[in-house]
């Protein structure tokens, strides 16, 4: 019997049906598994039930009884609680108060501090979190923040949990973690509901999957009886074929972007490197390797660094941002959010951002230069937005991404400099960004890619270089890509014979 249904679920926003008629239901005591592209409308799902959102039409049932929480609190009294994507406290109260905020134990018309650390830790150790109850919110990682999160509703005795995209900060040793407690949940009867892109850990976790696209219900199956390749077909819509990139076969053009003994203490040292016309050269290494400290000293971030760079031939003065426009650079930072886009502008502001000085004529921006610059590239990279005049921060993350490159795209540079390309982006997303790299490598730009997923520039790049400790470990041919290979000298070991 569905221990929770939803039946026909319809959700609009301005410009956006969110949710299209959406029916599944869900097994007590089991993982469930959500899964969809950016945009597909999970997480407008699961704050439905949450009671964040309410639907326009449709119905939900928890034991054959319809249930219509319209506020948080609401759907916490029926036992529904909500692990949310973004920071759901107060990010300068501590971790107790955070904890306790519905219901402050008080002495004599004061808070009790010590029932209320000892309440925050008895929750704390319910979910096996050890953390400070002491500290600020704020000063947690996002992977932390979360088990707080998780603690608050479990504490709340919540018996369906929504956790929404928990991993997509985690580092490897909190997935571990998280994972343990999902199945320790399960173990104690509750509900999980599991929002995430990534295919390997929801075929390790969860018990059914429902796929959702573009707000539409595609399928729910048992994970014993569905594979990953059919999934990502019910996600995309399409099936996604690996093909060899164009511009592998494209004769390399003029060495747009070389370095010598580029050099930035404490970060780096004496890396040599140059990327032609047409070339997508790939930065391999681990995390601390210094691969992001390089591409950001070569956009003139790091005032520090030194070295001769040269882009078409002309020497650039490192250490000025402006410096590097004007030679033609661009830099698609690791970090968008915090680096690469105003999340508060609008999608055409921030696809104008670097082009305004083109678009600029006696200070005044021409808006209708702008407007047609910013809705073509917006067009050739399919960016999925209601209008370009939908504020970014609104956006998924693969929408976001995309955005993040049209801005270089439309001030048509030479020599991009790129930090991660799909980070937090999906399978389908991803595919296009992929395709839209290509694209511009067999126009004559020159890339420079850095990327923590070998695959990824193992399929995109004509040369890969690692570096190991602020320092050039190697450099592989195309002929000579392999994971193994990467790996190796990623590590520091010495190359297989
Ligand atoms: P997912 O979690 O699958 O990535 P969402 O549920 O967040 O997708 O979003 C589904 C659609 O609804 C997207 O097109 C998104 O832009 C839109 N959307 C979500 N929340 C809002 C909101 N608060 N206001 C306007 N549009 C929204
Ligand atoms: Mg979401």
């Amino acid at each position: 019997m569905p221990f929770l249904e939803f039946r026909q679920i319809t959700k609009r926003f301005p410009g956006v049906l969110a949710l299209d008629g959406v029916s599944l239901t869900v097994e007590r005591g089991t993982c469930h598994a959500l899964i969809g592209e950016n945009g597909a409308g999970k997480s407008t799902l699961g704050k439905i039930l949450a009671g964040v959102y309410t639907a326009d039409s449709g119905q939900i049932f928890i034991g054959n009884h319809p249930v219509a929480p319209t506020t948080p609190l609401a759907a916490r009294e029926l036992g529904i609680a909500m692990v949310h994507q973004e920071l759901a406290f107060c990010p300068n109260l501590s971790v107790a108060e955070n904890l306790c905020l519905g219901d402050l134990p008080r002495r004599r018309g004061f808070i009790d501090r010590s029932a209320l650390r000892a309440r925050a830790r008895a929750l704390l150790a319910a979910v096996g979190a050890d953390i400070d109850p002491d500290l600020p919110i704020g000063t947690l990682s996002t992977g932390r923040e979360q088990l707080v999160q998780i603690a608050a509703a479990v504490g709340t005795g919540a018996q369906i949990i929504v956790m929404d995209e928990p991993t997509s900060s985690l580092s490897a040793a909190e997935t571990t973690d998280l994972f343990r407690l999902v199945r320790e949940l399960k173990a104690r009867g509750l509900t999980l509901i599991y929002v995430s892109h990534r295919l390997e850990e929801l075929f390790a976790l969860c018990d059914q999957i429902t796929v959702l696209r573009d707000g539409r219900h595609i399928a729910t199956e048992a994970i014993a009886s569905t594979t990953p390749a059919r999934v990502v077909t019910q996600m995309i819509g399409r099936e996604l074929r690996a093909h060899t990139p164009a511009h592998l076969t494209r004769e390399l053009g003029p060495v747009r972007l070389s370095a010598t003994a580029l050099t930035s203490p404490g970060h780096f040292t004496n890396i040599p490197l140059s990327v032609r016309a047409g070339e997508i050269v790939g930065l391999a290494g681990i995390v601390g390797a210094g691969r992001s400290e390089v591409v950001q000293a070569l956009f003139g971030l790091d005032p520090a660094a030194t070295g001769e760079v040269r882009v078409n031939d002309r020497p650039l003065a490192l250490g000025s941002i402006d410096q590097a426009l004007a030679a033609g650079l661009g830099l698609v930072p690791e970090d968008r959010k915090r680096q690469g886009l105003v999340l508060g502008l609008n999608c055409r502001e921030n696809t104008a951002l670097a082009a305004l000085p083109l678009l600029t004529r006696f200070g005044f921006v021409r808006r209708a230069a702008e407007a047609t610059l910013t809705a073509r590239y917006a067009t050739r990279l399919r960016v999925k937005t209601p209008s370009m005049e939908a504020i970014t921060a609104g956006l998924s993350g693969g929408n976001q991404q995309k955005i993040a490159l049209a801005k270089w795209l439309a001030r048509d540079c030479d020599v991009l400099l790129i930090d991660e390309p799909t980070r937090g982006v999906d399978v389908g997303a991803k595919a296009e960004i992929y395709q839209l790299l290509d694209e511009l490598a067999c126009e004559g730009k020159a890339l420079l890619v850095v990327s923590s997923e070998l695959p990824e520039l193992i399929g995109l790049c004509r040369r890969i270089l690692v570096m190991r400790q602020g320092a050039l470990a190697g450099e592989l041919p195309h002929a000579a890509f392999s994971e193994a290979a990467l790996m190796q000298l990623m590590a520091g070991l010495p190359a297989a014979a």
